[in-house]
């Protein structure tokens, strides 16, 4: 193909970065632009990753050196859907990779889920990471001495982390101060976490597990039920050497007696949880049914149920993408349809020009790595509808025709450039805090877009 290839990639986080880093690196003369709803970039690695995981967001100096390229540039504070639609950017682009991940939480329908005291994680994990659509308060209730965390994933393991720890703790991590102020209001000391099944299913990951213990304000309690392993476990622990290390580590932690620390992360097994119990519409409790283990690595229940006295409910049982407006949707997976690269039409056929990545694109599973994999995947298939001609060019090709577009909108968008001057802002924030820290996140959006543009 002689003319140059033109891509659009909504979403700015690892999955949408990782493809316009393959796609720029290919022999294609390709240029991207990659169409983000926040102003700033790397999605949930700025909003998603905890704040005192500072590990996993040195992730975030590999994507800026993939974003230096001259062929890449970033569009933020656009949204897709209310901004712009697929046929508009079809007549910029060739081609529309969706990267656009999955941000809320997957509904879990049982009574009482609606209480106030019952929260979604991905809402408290966007509250403690900043982000600019939230509000600037957490609901902490003064008396929630005792709360439960349902699920247990990474995210799981995240809530309870954050909400064992103590505010002071957190004030070394980037967490910008109203959330500082909001966590001094956290009065939980028993943070109760509730897997339905056993200790050999659970998908958490052994460094995020031992990390529980390295907190001096932190004992953790592992409860003796769900350790009868059934054939099904005993298949998952010889099948995965991380599986086996979890259960290492958990076997550890229950032969551990608690050093007396202020505050407890107990994790209960084979506790199925059946109804949020509340009082004058406030949470009081928890009820569970007791389930066991059924010989294949599921669960049945028993007919048993337990009440657990607690006063807040946060449910981490996986994250949910938001549909995108003009593609089709399958709301049992929460996915795009796809071939593992173009979006499908609900008859299987694909839809022109539009591709998908990510969470997106095989629902919110997986590390930050894993994206890597996918994108590949999903740009080796836009690359060949290329060569092969089967790309319908853009009606208005050139680079600046786009930016003139969002000009004419009157839509303020912000550009790497602005990013690079808001990261050095909030960078400068955290070195002249009293407390000396390596950066103090702003929190609301016209801030951050006026910093961006200034
Ligand atoms: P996840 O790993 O899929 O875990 C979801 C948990 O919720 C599972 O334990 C699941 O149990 C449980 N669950 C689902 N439906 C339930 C229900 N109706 N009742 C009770 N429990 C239910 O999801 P996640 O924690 O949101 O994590 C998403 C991805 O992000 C994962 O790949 C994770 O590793 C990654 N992540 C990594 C980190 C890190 O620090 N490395 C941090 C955050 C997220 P079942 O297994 O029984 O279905």
């Amino acid at each position: 193909m002689s003319r140059q290839l033109r891509v659009a990639i909504v979403g700015a986080g690892p999955a949408g970065i990782y493809a316009a880093d393959i796609l720029t690196k290919s022999d294609a003369d390709v240029t991207v632009d990659l169409i983000e709803r926040d102003p700033t970039p790397f999605g949930l690695i700025r909003y998603g990753v905890a704040p005192d995981h500072p590990r996993i967001k040195e992730i975030i100096k590999a994507l800026k050196r993939v974003m230096s390229n001259d062929a890449i540039r970033f569009f933020g504070n656009v949204a897709y859907g209310d901004d712009l639609k697929l046929e508009q950017l079809r007549t910029f682009y060739d081609a529309v990779v969706f990267a656009t991940g999955a941000r809320r939480d997957r509904d879990l329908d049982i009574p009482g889920i609606d209480l106030h005291g019952s929260y979604g994680a991905a809402d408290f994990v966007y509250w403690y990471d900043g982000h600019p659509d939230v509000s600037r308060e957490w609901d902490f209730q003064p008396h929630a001495e005792s709360v439960a965390v349902l699920g247990v994933g990474n995210v799981g393991l995240d809530i309870a982390r954050i909400l064992a720890k103590t505010a002071d703790e957190l004030l070394v991590t980037e967490i910008p101060d109203n959330v500082h102020e909001g966590l001094k209001k956290n009065a939980a000391k028993d943070v109760h976490v509730f897997a339905r099944r056993g200790p050999a299913q659970v998908k958490f990951t052994p460094m995020e597990l031992r990390e529980l213990s390295h907190s001096p304000n932190i004992d953790v309690i592992v409860h003796p039920e769900g350790f009868e392993f059934d054939e099904g476990s005993m298949d998952a622990i010889r099948a995965s050497k991380s599986q086996k290390l979890v259960v290492d580590v958990l076997t550890k932690y229950l032969a551990t007696e608690p050093s007396g620390a202020a505050h407890r992360i107990h994790i209960h097994f084979c506790q199925n949880p059946v109804e949020v119990l509340g009082e004058d519409g406030k949470v009081v409790g928890l009820r569970t049914e007791i389930t066991e283990l059924d010989g294949t690595g599921n669960v049945r229940g028993t007919g048993e149920f337990k009440d657990w006295p607690v006063q807040a409910v946060y449910r981490a049982i996986g994250y949910y993408s938001d549909q995108l407006a003009g593609l089709p949707f399958d709301t049992n997976a929460g996915v795009v349809p796809n071939d593992g690269g173009h979006v499908l039409e609900i008859d299987g056929s694909p839809l022109p020009g539009a591709y998908v990545t990510g969470w997106i694109k095989r629902g919110p599973i997986g590390l930050i790595g894993h994206t890597k994999s996918d994108a590949n995947q999903t740009v080796t298939m836009l690359l060949e509808d290329f060569e092969a001609g089967r790309l319908e060019a853009p009606e208005q090709p050139d680079r600046e025709a786009f930016d003139r577009h969002l000009d004419s909108l009157g839509l303020h968008y912000t550009t790497w450039e602005g990013w690079e001057r808001l990261d050095e802002h909030e960078l400068g924030l955290g070195e002249s805090h009293e407390h000396q820290r390596e950066r103090v996140k702003v929190v609301p959006r016209e801030d951050m877009v006026r910093i961006a543009r200034s």
